[in-house]
């Protein structure tokens, strides 16, 4: 299983979890203030489309992209 990043955005601190590969936030809490105002970082593990750097995306909730 890969691990992933998290932001907390509370208390910034970053941590990480194991989870099931297609696994989203739902239910991740941050381990020092038990916030779930967590965001996932974006892994290595993926790779992830090159460039891509600079597209903001504003909407809260992550849209499934790169699984063709
Ligand atoms: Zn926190």
């Amino acid at each position: 299983m890969p691990i992933y990043e998290y932001t907390c955005h509370d208390c910034s601190r970053t941590f990480a979890r194991l989870q099931k590969i297609g696994a989203d936030s739902n239910g991740i809490t941050c381990p020092t203030c038990q916030s779930n105002k967590v965001e996932r970082q974006v892994s290595t593990f993926s790779g992830g489309a090159a460039g891509d750097l600079g597209s903001s995306v504003a909407s809260s909730a992550p849209a499934c992209t790169g699984f063709t």
